[in-house]
């Protein structure tokens, strides 16, 4: 999938994409193919979202209503609101190769019966902005996006969309009401929005690394997605790690490598004089795997085996010499500041949160402080807010309360942060 991208160069123009066979699967869909089969190639394919859910991408195009008496019109979005902390691999799609994204949108489009598709983009994703309108106007001035695509007689127009830079916008019923001009906050399910969404049309929402893989999909078959793993799950991945590792990075690998391999082979291993205490295996929003985990699979099923989520497959390395208080201070700091406000529990929980892990990091805190951070993981829990980001932000907290625990208290005992 992103074998043409090449870090530190402008992206492919549409003379180098089509140079490498792009918008051959556009010529095939639009030719040979209808939306139907379109579809089943994406289910059978067994491609599952990318953006942190894992939901079966044909499955969610499959709710949308079809046929002559389907509402119209319908939309496309397309998730580009990268802002989990530790993720980055969108970014890479968006400014290496936005026209196999493109080519992506309107086969996805294709599929849903979808005559307008909104890409939300994340603000200060600036240079992706630039490539994007570039690419969007070469497209449309080659026939590719617009009235009758390659005389085909399908029409899509694609909407570039500078988000305002909040992290709720994300979310994907906030995303849909700052489409709309209103407050980003999430809306109450259901109904789902595959039925009521964007401007209350059927509307589906996709991550840019699942769009960027229908191309591939409808050129060579799902029979052919589902051999590029080395595990059940289909597919190849992009796997990122930041923290202390020898080669920071992001690598294209199949779905389900090994931790192992991608920790010490891709990413080099721990910077010298260094030791692996954990890692948080898909963002931010993910409980800590720690090094007992490390012949994990990446993927879906296996990392919830091994209580955390897959996420958006981006890692975050805690190390032996970085205090993990001090990192999930941090964490829950962003996530207290990026509360929407719209719950109570989310706005009040995660700052009361944020505050006892301040004076736990100064020497101020008490043991009973553990048992409220415990009772918020609890009181977060998934359900008891209108959306994730409460729930998510209590993941990395548990997992940290459970293996890290005597870290916490030695800074209670000691009165002052070990690590300073
Ligand atoms: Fe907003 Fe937080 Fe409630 Fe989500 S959980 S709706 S971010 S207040």
């Amino acid at each position: 999938m992103t074998q043409h991208i090449r870090p530190h160069s402008p992206p492919l123009d549409l003379a180098g994409y089509e140079q490498v066979g792009g918008y051959r699967a556009l010529r095939k869909a639009l030719k040979d193919m209808t939306p139907d089969d379109v579809l089943k190639q994406v289910t059978d394919s067994g491609l599952r979202g990318r953006g942190g859910a894992g939901f079966p991408t044909g499955r969610k195009w499959s709710f949308v209503p079809r046929g002559a008496d389907a509402p119209h019109p319908k939309y496309l979005i397309v998730n580009a609101d990268e802002m989990e902390p530790g993720t980055f691999k969108d970014r890479l799609l968006l400014e290496g190769n936005p026209h196999q994204l493109i080519e992506g949108i309107v086969l996805s489009a294709y599929a849903i019966g979808a005559g307008d598709a909104y890409l939300f983009l994340r603000a200060e994703y600036k240079t992706a902005a630039w490539y994007l309108m570039t690419a969007i106007a070469e497209a449309y001035a080659h026939g590719y996006l617009g009235r009758n695509i390659l005389g085909a007689g399908y029409s899509l127009e694609l909407h570039l969309h500078q988000s305002a830079g909040r992290y709720i916008c994300g979310e994907e019923t906030a995303l849909m009401n700052a489409l709309e001009g209103r407050r980003a906050n999430p809306r109450a399910k259901p109904p789902h929005v595959t039925t009521v969404g964007l401007w209350g049309q059927p509307t589906v929402n996709n991550n840019v690394e699942t769009l960027a893989n229908i191309p591939h999909i409808v050129n060579n078959g799902p029979e052919w997605f589902k051999g590029l793993s080395c595990t059940k799950a289909a597919g190849t991945k992009l796997y990122g790690v930041s923290g202390k590792v020898k080669r920071p990075g992001l690598w294209e690998l199949p779905m389900g490598t090994p931790l192992r391999e991608i920790l010490e082979e891709h990413a080099g291993g721990m910077r010298d004089g260094l030791t692996l205490r954990g890692v948080l295996p898909g963002g931010a929003s993910t409980d800590f795997l720690v090094a007992e985990h490390l012949d994990v699979s990446m993927d879906f099923d296996s990392v919830k085996a091994a209580g955390s989520r897959l996420g958006t497959g981006t890692m975050i390395v805690l190390d032996d010499r970085t205090c993990p208080v001090a990192m999930l201070q941090n964490l829950e700091q962003f996530f207290a500041r990026e509360s929407c406000g719209w719950c109570t529990p989310c706005w009040a929980g995660l700052r009361w949160v944020d505050e006892i892990l301040q004076d736990i990091e100064r020497g101020a805190g008490e043991l009973k402080d553990l048992e409220i951070l415990e009772s918020h993981t609890r009181l977060l829990a998934p359900g008891h807010t209108y959306c994730a980001l409460a729930p998510g932000a209590m993941e990395p907290l548990r997992s940290a309360l459970k293996y890290f625990r005597q870290d916490f208290e030695r800074h209670i005992h000691e009165h002052r942060c070990p690590w300073s």
